[in-house]
């Protein structure tokens, strides 16, 4: 049957309320998370991806099918796009396909809130997303788009693009200078927007509807992120409407486009499954402590550990010890003794094991049973290493089908995991030394992740106020004071 699922029959359960493509074969298994991500994830999501957004993705999927690699009008705009430098204002291809290129930077965390940004940024633009993978993201993802790939194809001719290719910054400047003399600027048909977290960067006036005039103009644009840049997709006034319409509850739009984006490969999936059959299906309740340590240096081991247990008994995430010492358990707690599955995800080996000791060693208060377990530990953030990044995803997926979280400040890793799962996590607050703040962690007003560098000035080069109504749909982030997020 290939008529589009609706609302609430078993097919639209499946594809997660109608939000994934329906165009794939399921008898194929050539990506079975496709098929069986909904039997993991909680089994009624508050949160519907609305009839609007829905029929925005599957237009998207049209237009990808339509331009995507390696079609004909594709292999027309790429001829086109190499034989010509710039072109006159107004001016377009003749096939009317615009792209936007996603390029890697930084760890797998950040990649995936840039990649679901960019992809906001085509379903309001019409453009084509295209993703450069290299070796390090073989396999991780299955395609999201039926009948097609997002992959950027190996033998696109960016060498021969790079030679009349213009930064963002350049293009606005330009315009900038020309804007007293009315003079037009020709649009370049090829242009690196560089939206990567800086601290030196001049104002990038990106979320200005001028700017995206200028950048509309452009077929092919090369996007250089680590960020979640969503929040000022929201301050751009010609795309407030349409976001709203798309997003009627604007914390969710990481927890439905990363859904719909991020589906794991048969191999990756195959491994989900199995830890969580054998780890976390069973227990009672599922609880993921997301340990990230930026400055090991500074702030000790022994620090963190006594943080997360500040944090997770006085907040009732973890229960507290008894003061026996033995494992002797009266025959009344063994009756309906509940089971709690605590899933650990670090580059260290330290946080799981001294955990899983504590709960071996004594008894809890409440006589819950409590199992601890921590799939890896990379003891490094590595680059380039395919591997190194499926364990990545794997735990963040994990960590996703948690019934609470613990995650650490300012770190897109949790970020993804907390947004996949719609949860609101205790945040743990950063650590500068040995000094513990009080509280030492706090609940989160949002499940969307941060956005640490947005705009400090409005179109007109006049201060923002953060706390105010200059961000109508965001706040400052609780882990990271000059970000902003969506609630
Ligand atoms: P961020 O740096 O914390 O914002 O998160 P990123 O995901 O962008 O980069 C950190 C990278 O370090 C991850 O992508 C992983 O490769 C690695 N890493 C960090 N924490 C963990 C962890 O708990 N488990 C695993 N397997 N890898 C981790």
């Amino acid at each position: 049957d290939s008529s589009p699922p609706t609302r609430n029959s078993p097919i639209a359960d499946k594809l997660l309320d109608g939000l994934l493509a329906f165009g794939f074969d399921e008898a194929s298994s050539s990506c079975l998370s496709r098929f069986e991500s909904y039997l993991y994830q909680k089994a009624s999501s508050p949160h519907k991806p609305s009839s609007y957004l829905i029929s925005k993705l599957r237009k998207y999927e049209d237009l990808h099918k339509l331009c995507g690699p390696h079609t004909s009008l594709y292999n027309i705009t790429m001829a086109e796009l190499t034989r010509t430098s710039t072109r006159k204002h107004g001016a377009s291809t003749s096939t009317m396909c615009s792209y936007i290129v996603w390029t890697p930077a930084n760890g797998l965390g950040n990649r995936m809130v840039s990649m679901a940004s960019a992809f906001l940024y085509a379903l309001l633009t019409d453009r084509v997303l295209m993703v450069e993978f290299g070796s390090d993201m073989d396999g991780l993802f299955c395609e999201p788009f039926p009948n097609s790939s997002w992959r950027l194809p190996s033998d696109f001719p960016l060498s021969e693009l790079e030679k009349h290719i213009e930064t963002y910054q350049k293009m606005v400047n330009k315009d900038r200078e020309n804007s007293s003399s009315s003079r037009h600027i020709s649009s370049p048909l090829v242009l690196h927007l560089n939206l990567q977290h800086s601290s030196e960067d001049p104002e990038k006036f990106f979320h200005c509807d001028h700017s995206q005039a200028l950048l509309h103009e452009v077929p092919m644009l090369i996007l250089r992120s680590d960020q979640y840049f969503v929040p000022s997709l929201f301050l751009t006034p010609s795309f407030r409407q349409e976001l709203s319409k798309m997003f009627p509850e604007k914390d969710t739009v990481f927890h439905h486009l990363g859904r719909y984006l991020f589906l794991p490969s048969n191999e990756i999936w195959g491994k989900i499954c199995r830890f969580y059959q054998a780890y976390m299906e069973k227990a009672d309740e599922r609880i993921g402590l997301q340990i990230r340590v930026f400055s090991p240096d500074r702030t000790p081991n022994e620090v963190i550990m006594d943080q997360i247990l500040r944090c997770t008994l006085k907040n009732k995430v973890l229960p507290d010890l008894g003061t026996r010492d033995d494992s002797l358990t009266t025959n009344s707690s063994l009756k309906n003794q509940t089971l709690k599955s605590v899933l650990v995800t670090s580059l260290h080996s330290y946080y799981g094991e001294n955990l899983r000791t504590m709960y071996l060693t004594k008894p809890t208060v409440s006589g819950e049973i409590v199992g601890v377990f921590q799939p890896s530990h990379e003891e490094n953030q590595k680059f380039n290493d395919n591997r190194h990044n499926m364990r990545a995803l794997i735990e963040i997926y994990l960590l996703s089908l948690c019934d609470v979280l613990v995650t650490s400040s300012v770190s897109s890793f949790g970020y993804v995991a907390q947004s996949l799962g719609a949860l609101k996590p205790w945040v743990l607050h950063k650590l500068l030394d040995k000094n513990i703040p009080d509280p030492p962690c706090v609940l989160d007003f949002s499940i969307e992740p941060c956005f640490h560098s947005p705009p400090k000035h409005d179109c007109l080069g006049k201060p923002m106020d953060h706390d105010g109504k200059d961000f109508p749909y965001a706040r400052p982030c609780v882990d990271f004071d000059f970000g902003m997020k969506m609630l």
